[in-house]
C-alpha cells in the first residue's frame, strides 16, 4: 500500500513540536513520518548562552529524541542534510538520500556575521551544544592557565561579546555570574576580568521598552558588565574587536559574536530563492509556489501584515508554526482547506543571570527581577513539558532556588 510520506527536517522546537503533533493526528496507517536531525538529540537552543557561559551542564540542555517519540509512529533518521532537491522529492543526506510526499524544513539557524572582517576566522558563536560547550571550555581554559606559570597576555581573562540582542545580553548575564565562581576557582582577583558588550545600535534589547532596558543595563553594570552602545564593530582579529570612529581595539582572550542569525546554510545550496538568508512562505507556511514544502522556525521569512514587517525568529513562534504546519499537513492528505498561520504573542522574557530578568507579559504587563526570572524558568520548564511531558521536566527542569 502506498502510503504518504512526510519528512521532517530538524528536530529544533518546530521540528520536534511538529512530529509530536502529527503523532497526535495520525495513526501509522494514514501516513509514513519521518524526522531526520544531525544528532540522536534535541536541544533547547533558548539555553544555549547558559551553556557557553558554562552556568549549566550541557546535558541538561539537550533531550535525546528517541525518549520523546514513539518509534513505532515515527522513523528517525540520525544524519545530516546536505541539500534538498525538490524538482525530484528527495532529501541528499551526508550518508543516504530520502524521497518524500511532504516536506517540513526546520533546519533551524546559523550565526550572521554580516560579513564583518575577520569574525568567522576569530569568534566563537553559539549555534549549537557542541559550538557553546567549546566557549564554556575556552573561558574555563583562560582562567586555568592564568595563574600556572605559562606566559599569558594581560588581557587573556577578557571576555568580549559583539551584539546586544537577546543572546548576546542573556550570555553576558550568565557570564556575570560565572565569572565570580571562575575567580573563587583558580584564586585570581575579579578586577582582572573585564566582560565586555559592544553593540552598534543606540540601545540594548530592542524588543523591551525603555524602562526595562534601563533596569536590565543597571542590573548589568552593577555586576561589573561594560556595555558599549553605538560601538559598530568593523573588524574582529586575533586580538579582539575594532570598534566605533576612532578604531579602538577592545581586546579579549575570548571573543563571542552573537549579533545575528540567518536560516540554515541548506537553504541556499538547495538553490531556494531567498529574503535576508530565509524562505519566503504563504500564509499557510508553504514555500511561496510550492504544494508540498513547508518552511517553519529560524529558516522561514513570515510577513506579520499587522506590523508590516517579518516576524522576529523566536522559539514561541517555531512551536506555533509547527501546530499549524501539522494541521495543515492533515488537511493536505484530507483534500481540506489550509488554515492561514497567525501568530499569538504570549510575551518575552529574557534572563540577566540565574536570578534576574526583564519579562513583558499578558497584555503588556512589566516584570523584572526575580519575578521575571522565575518566569522565565516557567517558560524553560514549559518547553521541556511540551516535548517530553512531567517525566522530562522533572529530569531537565530548573527548579535551583534563587
Ligand atoms: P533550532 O532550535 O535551531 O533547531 C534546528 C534543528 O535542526 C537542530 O536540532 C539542529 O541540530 C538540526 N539541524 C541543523 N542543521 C541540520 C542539518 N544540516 N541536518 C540535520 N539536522 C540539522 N527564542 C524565544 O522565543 N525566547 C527566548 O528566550 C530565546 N532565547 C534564545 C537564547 C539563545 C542563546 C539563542 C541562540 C536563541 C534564543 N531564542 C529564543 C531563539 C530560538 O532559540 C530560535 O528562534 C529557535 O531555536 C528556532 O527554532 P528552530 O526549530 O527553527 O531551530
Amino acid at each position: 500500500l502506498n502510503k504518504p510520506k512526510i519528512v521532517v527536517l530538524g528536530a529544533g522546537y518546530a521540528g520536534l513540536t511538529t512530529t509530536k503533533r502529527l503523532m497526535q493526528k495520525l495513526s501509522p496507517e494514514q501516513a509514513e513520518i519521518v524526522l531526520v536531525n544531525k544528532h540522536n538529540y534535541h536541544y533547547e537552543s533558548t539555553w544555549l548562552h547558559e551553556v557557553a557561559a558554562g552556568t549549566i551542564n550541557p546535558n541538561q540542555a539537550r533531550v535525546i529524541i528517541s525518549d520523546v517519540i514513539n518509534p513505532n509512529k515515527v522513523k528517525l533518521v540520525v544524519d545530516a542534510v546536505t541539500k534538498i532537491d525538490k524538482d525530484n522529492q528527495r532529501v541528499i543526506l551526508e550518508n543516504s538520500e530520502l524521497d518524500y510526499d511532504y516536506l517540513v524544513v526546520a533546519l533551524g539557524f546559523e550565526s550572521n556575521d554580516f560579513g564583518i572582517k575577520g569574525m568567522a576566522e576569530h569568534a566563537f558563536a553559539i549555534e549549537d551544544i557542541d559550538s557553546s560547550r567549546v566557549i564554556s571550555e575556552h573561558i574555563e581554559y583562560q582562567f586555568a592557565k592564568y595563574n600556572s606559570g605559562e606566559s599569558v597576555d594581560e588581557h587573556s581573562l577578557n571576555i568580549l561579546v559583539g551584539g546586544a540582542g537577546f543572546t548576546g545580553i542573556e550570555l553576558v548575564g550568565e557570564l556575570a555570574e560565572r565569572v565570580p565562581q571562575l575567580c573563587k576557582k583558580y584564586d585570581i582577583d575579579r578586577n582582572k576580568v573585564r566582560i565586555i558588550n559592544v553593540e552598534a545600535a543606540p540601545s540594548i534589547l530592542p524588543m523591551f521598552d525603555k524602562e526595562l532596558v534601563e533596569y536590565a543595563k543597571k542590573s548589568l553594570e552593577n555586576r561589573g558588565v561594560e556595555i558599549k552602545i553605538g560601538a559598530p564593530i568593523s573588524e574582529c582579529t586575533e586580538e579582539g574587536f575594532i570598534v566605533g570612529e576612532d578604531n579602538e581595539l577592545i581586546k579579549a582572550g575570548t571573543i563571542i559574536w552573537t549579533g545575528g542569525v540567518k536560516g540554515s546554510s541548506v537553504l541556499g545550496k538547495s538553490g531556494f530563492e531567498l529574503t535576508k538568508g530565509k524562505v519566503n512562505v504563504d500564509s499557510d507556511l508553504r514555500m511561496s509556489g510550492e504544494e508540498n514544502i513547508f518552511v517553519i522556525g529560524d529558516c522561514s521569512w513570515v510577513w506579520d501584515h499587522n506590523a508590516d514587517r517579518p516576524y522576529p525568529p523566536t522559539a514561541q513562534l517555531a512551536m506555533q508554526e509547527a501546530d499549524v504546519v501539522a494541521a495543515n499537513l492533515v488537511a493536505l492528505l484530507n483534500n481540506e482547506p489550509l488554515t492561514d498561520f497567525v501568530f499569538k504573542s504570549k510575551g518575552t522574557v529574557a534572563s540577566l543571570g540565574h536570578s534576574d530578568g526583564i519579562a513583558n507579559v499578558f497584555n503588556d504587563n512589566k516584570l523584572k527581577g526575580k519575578a521575571a526570572a522565575a518566569m522565565k524558568k516557567v517558560v524553560d520548564n514549559r518547553s521541556l513539558y511540551l516535548i517530553g511531558g512531567p517525566k522530562l521536566v522533572l529530569k531537565k527542569g530548573k527548579f535551583r532556588p534563587f
